[in-house]
């Protein structure tokens, strides 16, 4: 899995790598978004926090996604509602769609230059998928959500795409894209400006449970912390889940391996050509998709997903054959970078919330909304740390079923995933 491009346009955090023994009131494992988000959320209340990351910043699905800013959860709201009261429903929908406004407030505040930009195209690609388009404008506007315009044929689609692939769409105001590495490194300077501290190249191997817990760190460091929040998603490592207490984190999430490509600079006009308003642009299949243009001008295409996570194949030679279908003229453009990355997802796809009885805190399985809805967790955990554990306790207390299959976890998702694929090319 090769480096993203999103590297080369970083500077990156002045490396700190932690050395001897530490004590913190809150540890954070992983420096993805989750983690990242929660340390500047403590540290600007004054808490004492110390983040350990095993990699570098980013190292994670943080610095190698597709930049896609959604709005709301992955999942229709019924999902979550039909488990919830109505306060605590209505509570847990405010919560969703405040997940990108998070994003903007923060890099107002920070004053972070990541390549912002608003308008999302959500491109159906048969009737079947635009009538289900249709039915969540329907859901959303019920609620509030007013950002939503439906293009219900494809001279309604022209001034945001020129390709014959898709039928309609939804366009949303209230999504985007960023640079999600650049958003991410900005966040982490604030969070080491508010006072948190953040050790790269700081590997957690075990956690010691008790009042106070321990955790071992690659090369026979130690941090003491009364509270610990597990922020590693899809990524997370070594930590045995079943000592600590948390077995069911491991059986709730399914990790998937998706794709990106990024070409050299297009052309203005040719950018022009194919995406005229520059928008964001996913499609509504199981194994989507998603795309955009970048500030330099490159197509940013990602899809692919594999469910069995081993032979990939010619990831390149496949999501320019993909591109391709959607833009027939993208045939000329060069390929700059391929890089893949693991997204971690939970069956009903909403994200898995949780907690021990001794202060172990964890989320997991943002099915590919972590951008946004990261920011937004990682606030809801430091919330709970801090007290405040209103939203926790509702996102908490959502059933997740464990993939099914057992040992035969990843062939039985593959399978499964594989009737949802054909679903999609029989357009159902
Ligand atoms: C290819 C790809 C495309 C995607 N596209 C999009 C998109 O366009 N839009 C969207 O919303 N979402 C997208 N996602 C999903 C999104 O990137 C993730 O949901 C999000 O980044 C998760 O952030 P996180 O902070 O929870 O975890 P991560 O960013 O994965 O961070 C976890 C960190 O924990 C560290 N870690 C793990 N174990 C340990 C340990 N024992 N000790 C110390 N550190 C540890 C890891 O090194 C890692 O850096 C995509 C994901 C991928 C892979």
């Amino acid at each position: 899995m090769l480096n993203s491009i999103y590297a080369d346009n970083i500077i990156p955090l002045p490396r700190e790598q932690i050395a001897g023994t530490h004590n913190c009131d809150v540890a954070i494992i992983g420096g993805g978004l989750t983690g990242v988000t929660a340390a500047l959320h403590l540290a600007e209340h004054g808490y004492d926090v110390v983040l350990l990351e095993g990699g570098s910043i980013g190292s994670g699905g943080s610095g190698r996604n597709g930049g896609h800013l959604c709005q709301g959860w992955p999942n229709d709201f019924h999902h979550i509602s039909k488990q919830l009261n109505p306060h605590d429903a209505a509570l847990a929908w405010q919560a969703g769609i405040a997940a990108v406004d998070i994003v903007s407030t923060r890099i107002k505040k920070h004053k972070i230059d990541c390549d912002l930009q608003f308008g999302y195209l959500n491109a159906a690609l048969h009737p079947g998928q635009m009538k289900a388009l249709l039915e969540m404008q329907e859901e959303w506007s019920k609620r509030g959500y007013t950002h939503f315009t439906a293009l219900e044929d494809s001279s309604a689609l022209a001034p945001h795409i020129n390709s014959t692939a898709y039928c309609g769409g939804l366009y949303d105001a209230g999504s985007g894209q960023i640079q999600p590495l650049k958003y991410l490194t900005g966040l982490a300077l604030a969070a080491r400006k508010a006072g948190a501290q953040i050790f790269e190249e700081s590997h957690v191997t075990h956690i010691e449970k008790g009042a106070t817990k321990t955790l071992h760190i690659d090369g026979g460091h130690q941090l003491n912390a009364n509270k610990v929040l597990l922020c590693g998603n899809a990524y997370l490592s070594q930590i045995d889940l079943t000592q600590i207490g948390l077995p069911e984190m491991q059986s709730r999430l399914a990790k998937v391996t998706s794709s990106v490509l990024a070409t050299k600079p297009l052309s203005e006009n040719m950018v022009r050509h194919i995406l005229p308003s520059r928008a964001t642009v996913a499609d509504c299949n199981t194994a989507l998709n998603y795309f955009r243009i970048d500030r330099d001008n490159r197509m940013i295409f990602g899809g692919r997903a594999s469910y069995t996570n081993i032979n990939l194949g010619n990831v390149e030679t496949d999501l320019r054959q993909r591109m391709c279908k959607v833009f027939p003229v993208l045939d000329i453009a060069e390929t700059e970078r391929v890089w893949s990355g693991q997204i971690g997802i939970t069956v009903n796809r909403i994200p898995h919330f949780g907690r021990t009885d001794d202060d172990i805190y964890f989320v997991q399985g943002f099915s590919g909304h972590g951008v946004a809805l990261t920011g937004l967790a990682g606030t809801i955990l430091a919330d709970a740390v801090m007290g405040d554990a209103e939203r926790f306790d509702v996102m908490q207390s959502l059933r997740h079923l464990p993939f099914p299959g057992g040992i035969f976890r990843t062939p039985a998702l593959a399978l499964g995933m594989a009737w949802y694929k054909l679903r999609d090319r029989l357009k159902l």
